[in-house]
């Protein structure tokens, strides 16, 4: 099954919020072994359900912490529930829009509500790169781009550009 292609960035199917996962039968963790398969494939560090073509809220990730520590998992209905008052700005690629990275706004820390492939609910805090990485998919389930982050932060840095004074002509 590793020739599920991953959809590009302007699919259409990537602006819309992905399904609750309900049935936490086999199918699911069927899903997550495949989108392993794929990311890894791809050299990526996280994937998306929605980037194979499934419209659920299913990430993955195989990212480290802010300790270096290694996290390779599945999350599935992942939602933000507490976020640090601090952004950090870090590049950041997506698998799909490739050989494009960009430098995204994104929250130092996080804490997320999620369940297990078992159907067991959980909560994790994030820091680091696994943070960004999970503030990466979850958006991706909501059917948010990277680059809508990035619009975003431009457009407040212009206003604040455009409301300084204009220095004098040399
Ligand atoms: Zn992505």
């Amino acid at each position: 099954m590793t020739d599920a292609p991953i959809l590009p960035i302007d699919h259409p199917l990537m602006s819309e919020p992905s399904d609750p996962v309900t049935d936490f039968d086999g199918f699911i963790a069927e899903l997550a072994d495949e989108m392993f398969e794929v990311m890894d494939m791809a050299g990526g560090q996280g994937l998306a359900a929605v980037q194979i073509g499934v419209p659920l809220r299913l990430i993955v990730v195989d990212m480290p912490d802010a300790m270096g520590e290694q996290h390779r998992m599945a999350l599935a209905n992942p939602r933000i529930i507490a976020r640090s008052d601090t952004m950090e700005t870090r590049e950041e690629g997506c698998l799909s829009l490739p050989d494009h990275e960009l430098e995204v706004p994104r929250y130092t820390h996080i804490e997320v509500a999620f369940t297990h492939l078992t159907g067991e609910d959980d909560t994790l805090i994030a820091h680091g790169p696994l943070a960004v990485a999970l503030q990466h998919e979850i958006d991706h389930t909501d059917g948010i781009l990277f680059f809508d982050r990035v619009a975003r932060l431009r457009r407040s840095r212009a206003a604040g550009y455009f409301a300084k004074p204009i220095p004098p002509q040399e």
